[in-house]
Protein backbone atom coordinates (compact mmCIF):
# COMPACT_ATOMS: atom_id res chain seq x y z
CA UNK A 1 0.00 0.00 0.00
CA UNK A 2 1.55 3.21 -0.83
CA UNK A 3 1.84 6.02 1.35
CA UNK A 4 -1.25 8.60 1.68
CA UNK A 5 1.48 11.50 1.24
CA UNK A 6 2.38 10.24 -1.86
CA UNK A 7 -1.36 10.13 -3.41
CA UNK A 8 -1.77 13.84 -4.21
CA UNK A 9 0.32 16.91 -3.13
CA UNK A 10 -3.02 18.58 -1.06
CA UNK A 11 -5.67 17.35 -0.27
CA UNK A 12 -9.17 18.68 -1.86
CA UNK A 13 -12.06 19.58 0.51
CA UNK A 14 -14.93 20.41 -1.91
CA UNK A 15 -16.25 17.78 -4.75
CA UNK A 16 -16.88 19.52 -7.95
CA UNK A 17 -20.28 20.74 -9.10
CA UNK A 18 -20.66 23.30 -6.19
CA UNK A 19 -22.59 26.40 -6.98
CA UNK A 20 -18.93 27.56 -7.64
CA UNK A 21 -19.26 26.44 -11.00
CA UNK A 22 -23.14 27.29 -12.36
CA UNK A 23 -23.86 29.66 -14.70
CA UNK A 24 -25.52 32.74 -14.81
CA UNK A 25 -29.47 32.17 -15.00
CA UNK A 26 -30.49 33.68 -18.34
CA UNK A 27 -34.26 34.21 -19.44
CA UNK A 28 -33.98 30.70 -21.66
CA UNK A 29 -32.93 28.62 -18.49
CA UNK A 30 -35.23 30.49 -16.42
CA UNK A 31 -38.04 29.39 -18.49
CA UNK A 32 -36.53 26.02 -18.70
CA UNK A 33 -36.59 26.00 -15.18
CA UNK A 34 -39.90 26.73 -14.74
CA UNK A 35 -41.56 24.21 -17.33
CA UNK A 36 -40.01 21.99 -14.85
CA UNK A 37 -41.59 23.16 -12.17
CA UNK A 38 -44.69 22.64 -14.18
CA UNK A 39 -43.89 18.59 -14.14
CA UNK A 40 -44.99 16.26 -11.15
CA UNK A 41 -42.19 15.03 -8.81
CA UNK A 42 -42.15 11.05 -9.79
CA UNK A 43 -38.93 10.35 -7.76
CA UNK A 44 -40.63 9.24 -4.52
CA UNK A 45 -37.87 10.82 -2.12
CA UNK A 46 -38.10 12.99 0.54
CA UNK A 47 -36.99 16.53 0.61
CA UNK A 48 -35.05 19.09 2.40
CA UNK A 49 -36.60 22.57 2.74
CA UNK A 50 -34.32 25.47 3.61
CA UNK A 51 -35.36 28.62 4.31
CA UNK A 52 -32.12 31.13 4.88
CA UNK A 53 -31.84 34.18 7.29
CA UNK A 54 -28.92 35.67 5.66
CA UNK A 55 -28.18 37.75 7.87
CA UNK A 56 -25.76 38.27 10.93
CA UNK A 57 -24.65 40.40 13.84
CA UNK A 58 -21.31 40.61 12.31
CA UNK A 59 -18.68 38.97 10.36
CA UNK A 60 -16.79 35.81 11.15
CA UNK A 61 -12.89 36.17 9.42
CA UNK A 62 -13.08 33.21 7.22
CA UNK A 63 -17.19 33.73 6.11
CA UNK A 64 -17.27 33.87 2.59
CA UNK A 65 -21.41 33.20 2.94
CA UNK A 66 -23.42 36.11 1.30
CA UNK A 67 -24.61 37.45 4.86
CA UNK A 68 -26.06 41.24 5.58
CA UNK A 69 -25.29 43.11 8.94
CA UNK A 70 -27.92 43.02 11.22
CA UNK A 71 -28.20 46.70 11.34
CA UNK A 72 -28.33 47.35 7.43
CA UNK A 73 -31.50 45.67 7.20
CA UNK A 74 -35.07 45.72 9.17
CA UNK A 75 -36.21 41.69 9.69
CA UNK A 76 -39.70 41.98 9.04
CA UNK A 77 -39.98 42.88 4.85
CA UNK A 78 -37.30 40.38 4.49
CA UNK A 79 -39.39 37.54 6.40
CA UNK A 80 -42.43 38.99 4.20
CA UNK A 81 -40.42 38.32 0.97
CA UNK A 82 -39.30 35.10 2.52
CA UNK A 83 -42.62 33.60 2.82
CA UNK A 84 -43.63 34.86 -0.85
CA UNK A 85 -40.57 32.95 -2.16
CA UNK A 86 -41.88 30.02 -0.56
CA UNK A 87 -45.10 30.59 -1.64
CA UNK A 88 -44.15 30.76 -5.26
CA UNK A 89 -42.30 27.19 -5.28
CA UNK A 90 -45.36 25.80 -3.06
CA UNK A 91 -47.66 26.88 -5.66
CA UNK A 92 -46.08 24.76 -8.40
CA UNK A 93 -46.88 21.30 -9.18
CA UNK A 94 -43.59 20.28 -8.91
CA UNK A 95 -43.40 21.32 -5.20
CA UNK A 96 -47.27 20.06 -4.70
CA UNK A 97 -46.20 16.63 -5.49
CA UNK A 98 -43.04 16.72 -3.19
CA UNK A 99 -42.95 15.48 0.51
CA UNK A 100 -40.31 17.08 3.13
CA UNK A 101 -38.99 15.45 5.95
CA UNK A 102 -36.21 18.18 7.09
CA UNK A 103 -37.09 22.39 7.33
CA UNK A 104 -34.15 23.91 7.84
CA UNK A 105 -33.64 27.48 9.08
CA UNK A 106 -30.22 28.18 7.91
CA UNK A 107 -28.03 31.10 6.83
CA UNK A 108 -26.55 33.30 8.05
CA UNK A 109 -27.77 33.26 11.30
CA UNK A 110 -31.37 32.38 11.75
CA UNK A 111 -31.01 32.89 15.77
CA UNK A 112 -31.02 36.81 15.24
CA UNK A 113 -34.77 36.18 14.89
CA UNK A 114 -36.68 35.73 17.96
CA UNK A 115 -38.00 32.35 18.96
CA UNK A 116 -41.87 33.49 17.74
CA UNK A 117 -40.71 34.58 14.59
CA UNK A 118 -38.63 31.20 13.60
CA UNK A 119 -41.42 29.69 15.11
CA UNK A 120 -44.01 31.26 12.76
CA UNK A 121 -41.62 30.51 10.17
CA UNK A 122 -41.53 27.32 10.61
CA UNK A 123 -45.43 27.24 10.87
CA UNK A 124 -45.68 29.16 7.84
CA UNK A 125 -43.92 26.05 5.77
CA UNK A 126 -45.80 23.58 7.53
CA UNK A 127 -48.87 24.94 6.57
CA UNK A 128 -47.87 25.08 2.72
CA UNK A 129 -45.77 21.87 1.78
CA UNK A 130 -46.18 18.49 2.22
CA UNK A 131 -44.28 17.25 5.43
CA UNK A 132 -43.69 13.90 5.72
CA UNK A 133 -45.11 11.83 9.02
CA UNK A 134 -41.72 11.64 10.38
CA UNK A 135 -39.83 15.18 9.86
CA UNK A 136 -37.26 16.74 11.46
CA UNK A 137 -37.06 20.61 12.79
CA UNK A 138 -33.45 22.09 12.15
CA UNK A 139 -31.83 25.29 13.64
CA UNK A 140 -28.94 27.25 12.87
CA UNK A 141 -27.75 29.47 15.40
CA UNK A 142 -24.37 31.11 17.56
CA UNK A 143 -24.80 31.60 21.42
CA UNK A 144 -24.53 35.35 21.50
CA UNK A 145 -27.76 35.23 19.82
CA UNK A 146 -29.27 31.80 20.94
CA UNK A 147 -30.47 32.77 25.00
CA UNK A 148 -31.29 29.90 27.53
CA UNK A 149 -34.77 31.02 27.23
CA UNK A 150 -34.45 30.97 22.92
CA UNK A 151 -33.56 27.49 23.21
CA UNK A 152 -36.29 26.14 25.87
CA UNK A 153 -38.35 27.63 23.37
CA UNK A 154 -37.50 26.38 20.87
CA UNK A 155 -37.45 22.62 22.31
CA UNK A 156 -40.26 22.96 23.52
CA UNK A 157 -41.77 23.78 20.03
CA UNK A 158 -40.47 20.67 18.81
CA UNK A 159 -37.13 21.66 17.11
CA UNK A 160 -34.87 18.61 17.04
CA UNK A 161 -31.19 19.51 16.42
CA UNK A 162 -29.47 22.94 16.69
CA UNK A 163 -26.48 23.87 14.26
CA UNK A 164 -23.34 25.56 15.81
CA UNK A 165 -20.79 27.76 14.25
CA UNK A 166 -18.61 26.32 16.93
CA UNK A 167 -15.14 26.75 14.91
CA UNK A 168 -13.09 26.15 18.30
CA UNK A 169 -13.32 26.21 21.80
CA UNK A 170 -10.08 28.32 21.99
CA UNK A 171 -10.56 31.94 23.11
CA UNK A 172 -7.40 33.13 21.65
CA UNK A 173 -8.34 31.66 17.85
CA UNK A 174 -12.14 32.78 18.35
CA UNK A 175 -10.81 36.37 18.79
CA UNK A 176 -8.43 36.44 16.09
CA UNK A 177 -11.29 34.59 13.57
CA UNK A 178 -13.75 37.85 14.46
CA UNK A 179 -16.06 35.20 16.13
CA UNK A 180 -18.65 37.02 18.14
CA UNK A 181 -18.78 34.63 21.52
CA UNK A 182 -16.54 33.10 23.88
CA UNK A 183 -15.71 29.58 24.08
CA UNK A 184 -17.37 29.45 27.66
CA UNK A 185 -20.81 30.88 25.98
CA UNK A 186 -20.81 28.24 23.23
CA UNK A 187 -20.50 25.83 25.71
CA UNK A 188 -23.22 26.93 28.06
CA UNK A 189 -25.59 26.63 25.17
CA UNK A 190 -24.55 23.65 23.77
CA UNK A 191 -25.19 22.17 27.61
CA UNK A 192 -28.41 23.54 28.08
CA UNK A 193 -29.15 22.73 24.65
CA UNK A 194 -28.28 18.81 25.42
CA UNK A 195 -29.69 18.70 28.85
CA UNK A 196 -33.14 19.42 27.07
CA UNK A 197 -32.68 16.75 24.92
CA UNK A 198 -31.66 18.76 21.60
CA UNK A 199 -29.44 17.05 19.15
CA UNK A 200 -26.61 19.83 18.88
CA UNK A 201 -24.35 19.54 15.69
CA UNK A 202 -21.31 21.84 15.55
CA UNK A 203 -19.15 22.81 12.87
CA UNK A 204 -15.59 22.54 14.13
CA UNK A 205 -12.65 24.54 11.65
CA UNK A 206 -8.89 22.99 11.35
CA UNK A 207 -6.11 24.57 9.76
CA UNK A 208 -6.32 28.35 11.22
CA UNK A 209 -3.31 30.67 11.11
CA UNK A 210 -1.14 29.83 14.32
CA UNK A 211 -3.41 27.23 15.51
CA UNK A 212 -1.32 24.30 17.24
CA UNK A 213 -2.06 20.51 17.02
CA UNK A 214 -2.72 20.90 20.70
CA UNK A 215 -5.54 23.77 20.58
CA UNK A 216 -7.29 21.73 17.76
CA UNK A 217 -6.89 18.36 20.29
CA UNK A 218 -8.33 20.33 22.96
CA UNK A 219 -11.28 21.88 20.84
CA UNK A 220 -12.07 17.92 19.86
CA UNK A 221 -11.90 16.37 23.36
CA UNK A 222 -14.33 19.50 24.47
CA UNK A 223 -16.75 18.36 21.61
CA UNK A 224 -16.38 14.40 22.52
CA UNK A 225 -16.94 15.78 26.57
CA UNK A 226 -20.48 17.96 24.99
CA UNK A 227 -21.40 15.12 22.79
CA UNK A 228 -21.96 16.66 19.52
CA UNK A 229 -22.39 15.56 16.42
CA UNK A 230 -19.12 17.08 14.84
CA UNK A 231 -18.86 18.82 10.93
CA UNK A 232 -15.16 18.95 10.87
CA UNK A 233 -14.07 21.29 7.85
CA UNK A 234 -10.25 22.40 7.00
CA UNK A 235 -10.45 25.98 6.52
CA UNK A 236 -10.15 27.68 3.60
CA UNK A 237 -9.00 31.12 2.68
CA UNK A 238 -11.87 32.27 -0.13
CA UNK A 239 -11.34 35.52 -2.08
CA UNK A 240 -13.06 38.79 -0.57
CA UNK A 241 -12.93 37.32 3.01
CA UNK A 242 -11.65 39.34 5.93
CA UNK A 243 -8.97 36.65 6.38
CA UNK A 244 -7.75 36.98 3.21
CA UNK A 245 -7.35 40.74 3.34
CA UNK A 246 -5.35 40.25 7.03
CA UNK A 247 -3.26 37.32 5.46
CA UNK A 248 -2.39 39.90 2.74
CA UNK A 249 -1.28 42.75 4.84
CA UNK A 250 0.18 40.51 7.28
CA UNK A 251 -2.14 40.77 9.98
CA UNK A 252 -2.50 37.12 10.08
CA UNK A 253 -0.01 34.52 9.41
CA UNK A 254 -1.21 32.04 6.49
CA UNK A 255 -2.69 28.97 7.55
CA UNK A 256 0.17 25.31 7.82
CA UNK A 257 0.68 23.92 4.89
CA UNK A 258 -1.19 20.69 3.22
CA UNK A 259 1.06 18.50 4.84
CA UNK A 260 0.05 20.09 8.23
CA UNK A 261 -3.64 20.25 7.56
CA UNK A 262 -3.92 16.64 6.70
CA UNK A 263 -2.57 15.94 9.74
CA UNK A 264 -5.29 17.77 11.40
CA UNK A 265 -7.70 16.02 9.69
CA UNK A 266 -5.92 12.68 10.55
CA UNK A 267 -5.56 13.28 14.08
CA UNK A 268 -9.45 14.36 13.95
CA UNK A 269 -10.56 11.02 12.46
CA UNK A 270 -8.57 9.02 15.15
CA UNK A 271 -10.03 11.19 17.82
CA UNK A 272 -13.29 10.55 17.24
CA UNK A 273 -13.57 7.03 15.52
CA UNK A 274 -11.74 5.87 18.85
CA UNK A 275 -14.73 7.93 20.96
CA UNK A 276 -17.45 6.36 19.01
CA UNK A 277 -18.04 8.45 16.14
CA UNK A 278 -18.63 7.05 12.77
CA UNK A 279 -17.55 9.86 9.63
CA UNK A 280 -20.47 9.83 7.70
CA UNK A 281 -21.49 12.58 4.74
CA UNK A 282 -19.05 14.75 3.49
CA UNK A 283 -17.36 15.94 6.65
CA UNK A 284 -19.82 14.85 9.41
CA UNK A 285 -19.06 12.44 12.45
CA UNK A 286 -21.51 11.28 14.11
CA UNK A 287 -22.77 8.98 17.06
CA UNK A 288 -26.04 9.05 16.05
CA UNK A 289 -26.82 5.77 14.19
CA UNK A 290 -30.14 7.13 12.37
CA UNK A 291 -28.10 9.88 11.24
CA UNK A 292 -26.15 7.84 8.82
CA UNK A 293 -29.15 6.66 6.75
CA UNK A 294 -28.47 7.66 3.38
CA UNK A 295 -31.01 10.76 3.44
CA UNK A 296 -30.14 12.00 6.12
CA UNK A 297 -26.33 12.80 4.44
CA UNK A 298 -26.63 16.12 2.75
CA UNK A 299 -25.60 16.19 -0.69
CA UNK A 300 -26.57 15.32 -4.51
CA UNK A 301 -27.88 12.99 -5.76
CA UNK A 302 -30.90 12.51 -3.35
CA UNK A 303 -34.27 13.73 -2.87
CA UNK A 304 -33.27 17.59 -3.87
CA UNK A 305 -33.09 20.45 -1.46
CA UNK A 306 -35.32 23.36 -2.22
CA UNK A 307 -33.27 26.19 -0.86
CA UNK A 308 -34.84 29.63 -0.69
CA UNK A 309 -33.86 33.38 0.38
CA UNK A 310 -31.00 36.00 -0.13
CA UNK A 311 -27.51 34.81 -1.15
CA UNK A 312 -28.82 30.32 -0.28
CA UNK A 313 -26.60 28.65 -2.46
CA UNK A 314 -27.26 24.99 -1.98
CA UNK A 315 -30.64 24.37 -4.17
CA UNK A 316 -30.94 21.48 -6.20
CA UNK A 317 -34.15 19.57 -7.54
CA UNK A 318 -33.24 16.43 -10.14
CA UNK A 319 -31.02 18.08 -12.88
CA UNK A 320 -31.47 21.62 -11.80
CA UNK A 321 -28.74 23.15 -9.39
CA UNK A 322 -29.45 26.90 -7.92
CA UNK A 323 -28.27 29.40 -5.67
CA UNK A 324 -30.18 32.87 -5.42
CA UNK A 325 -29.72 36.76 -5.45
CA UNK A 326 -27.01 37.59 -2.94
CA UNK A 327 -27.69 41.43 -2.28
CA UNK A 328 -30.43 41.35 0.34
CA UNK A 329 -32.17 44.02 -1.31
CA UNK A 330 -32.24 43.22 -5.19
CA UNK A 331 -33.44 39.85 -3.38
CA UNK A 332 -36.51 41.46 -2.32
CA UNK A 333 -37.11 43.78 -4.80
CA UNK A 334 -36.99 40.68 -7.45
CA UNK A 335 -39.75 38.45 -4.82
CA UNK A 336 -41.69 41.13 -4.40
CA UNK A 337 -41.99 41.82 -8.26
CA UNK A 338 -43.38 38.12 -8.71
CA UNK A 339 -40.13 36.26 -9.83
CA UNK A 340 -38.07 33.92 -8.65
CA UNK A 341 -34.92 35.30 -7.05
CA UNK A 342 -32.40 33.20 -8.58
CA UNK A 343 -29.05 34.14 -10.11
CA UNK A 344 -27.31 31.02 -11.02
CA UNK A 345 -28.52 28.22 -12.53
CA UNK A 346 -27.07 24.97 -13.91
CA UNK A 347 -29.26 22.15 -15.51
CA UNK A 348 -26.91 18.70 -15.60
CA UNK A 349 -26.33 17.29 -19.32
CA UNK A 350 -26.86 13.10 -18.78
CA UNK A 351 -22.89 13.30 -18.88
CA UNK A 352 -23.05 15.59 -15.49
CA UNK A 353 -25.66 13.22 -14.06
CA UNK A 354 -22.65 9.90 -14.56
CA UNK A 355 -19.84 12.18 -13.29
CA UNK A 356 -22.25 13.06 -10.64
CA UNK A 357 -23.61 10.07 -9.12
CA UNK A 358 -19.52 9.23 -9.04
CA UNK A 359 -19.27 11.84 -6.39
CA UNK A 360 -21.57 9.18 -4.05
CA UNK A 361 -18.02 8.13 -3.04
CA UNK A 362 -17.48 11.70 -1.79
CA UNK A 363 -19.84 10.97 0.39
CA UNK A 364 -18.34 8.08 1.65
CA UNK A 365 -21.30 5.85 -0.26
CA UNK A 366 -20.86 2.89 -2.83
CA UNK A 367 -21.66 3.54 -6.30
CA UNK A 368 -24.13 0.49 -7.37
CA UNK A 369 -23.60 -1.03 -10.91
CA UNK A 370 -27.38 -2.06 -11.09
CA UNK A 371 -28.44 1.53 -10.13
CA UNK A 372 -25.90 3.12 -12.41
CA UNK A 373 -26.67 0.78 -15.17
CA UNK A 374 -30.46 1.19 -14.71
CA UNK A 375 -30.45 4.81 -14.87
CA UNK A 376 -27.75 5.48 -17.69
CA UNK A 377 -27.62 2.07 -19.64
CA UNK A 378 -24.00 1.56 -19.05
CA UNK A 379 -21.41 0.56 -16.34
CA UNK A 380 -19.17 3.15 -14.55
CA UNK A 381 -16.42 1.22 -15.79
CA UNK A 382 -17.49 1.42 -19.45
CA UNK A 383 -17.71 5.23 -18.73
CA UNK A 384 -14.67 6.20 -16.55
CA UNK A 385 -12.20 3.14 -17.47
CA UNK A 386 -9.23 5.60 -17.08
CA UNK A 387 -10.61 7.61 -13.68
CA UNK A 388 -11.71 3.70 -12.06
CA UNK A 389 -7.94 2.58 -13.21
CA UNK A 390 -5.69 4.98 -11.42
CA UNK A 391 -7.81 5.22 -8.14
CA UNK A 392 -7.44 1.81 -8.38
CA UNK A 393 -4.10 1.54 -8.57
CA UNK A 394 -3.48 4.33 -6.15
CA UNK A 395 -5.49 2.45 -3.44
CA UNK A 396 -7.95 4.62 -2.83
CA UNK A 397 -11.11 2.98 -4.05
CA UNK A 398 -11.92 -0.80 -4.45
CA UNK A 399 -14.24 -2.89 -7.17
CA UNK A 400 -16.25 -5.29 -6.96
CA UNK A 401 -18.84 -7.55 -9.40
CA UNK A 402 -21.62 -5.13 -7.43
CA UNK A 403 -20.48 -1.47 -6.26
CA UNK A 404 -17.43 0.41 -6.37
CA UNK A 405 -16.81 1.82 -2.71
CA UNK A 406 -13.60 3.94 -1.40
CA UNK A 407 -11.12 2.04 0.56
CA UNK A 408 -9.86 3.45 4.72
CA UNK A 409 -7.07 5.43 2.21
CA UNK A 410 -9.02 6.25 0.76
CA UNK A 411 -11.40 8.42 3.06
CA UNK A 412 -8.35 11.17 3.41
CA UNK A 413 -8.45 11.85 -0.26
CA UNK A 414 -12.46 11.57 -0.94
CA UNK A 415 -12.53 14.85 -2.10
CA UNK A 416 -9.64 14.41 -4.71
CA UNK A 417 -11.36 11.30 -5.32
CA UNK A 418 -14.66 13.44 -6.75
CA UNK A 419 -12.44 15.34 -9.03
CA UNK A 420 -11.09 12.50 -10.61
CA UNK A 421 -14.25 12.16 -12.31
CA UNK A 422 -14.92 16.01 -13.28
CA UNK A 423 -14.82 17.20 -16.93
CA UNK A 424 -11.20 18.31 -16.65
CA UNK A 425 -9.58 14.95 -15.64
CA UNK A 426 -10.95 13.28 -19.17
S1 LIG B 1 -22.08 33.48 11.86
FE1 LIG B 1 -21.80 32.01 10.18
S2 LIG B 1 -22.76 32.94 8.38
FE2 LIG B 1 -22.48 34.58 9.93
S3 LIG B 1 -20.52 35.52 9.43
FE3 LIG B 1 -20.07 33.93 10.94
S4 LIG B 1 -19.62 32.08 9.74
FE4 LIG B 1 -20.61 33.56 8.36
Amino acid sequence: MKKAAQVYDSRENWPPYTYRDYPDIKPETYESFMKFLATENTSNRLMELQPWISICDSKCAFCYFPTTATTKIQIEPYLDALKKELEMYAATKYVKTSVFDEIVLGGGTPSILAAEQMIDLIDFCKARFNINDEYFIKVSGSSKTLGLNKIDKLAEYGVYQVDMGAQTFDDKLRKAMCLPDSAADVEKAIRHARKLGLCVCVDLMYNFPGQTMESWISTLKKAIELDVEIDAYSLHVDPGTILEKMIKTGKSPPPGDAEYEKQMYLTAYRMLTDAGYKAVGHDRFSRVEWHMRENCLNGWPWGGILTTGAGCFMGYLQRFSYSNLEDINQYMETVNSGKLPISRLSESTDEDMMRREMTRLYLRLPVSKKEFREKFGKLPEDVFPQQLQRLKEKGLIEIDDREIRITKQGEVWKGNIAWEFAPKHN
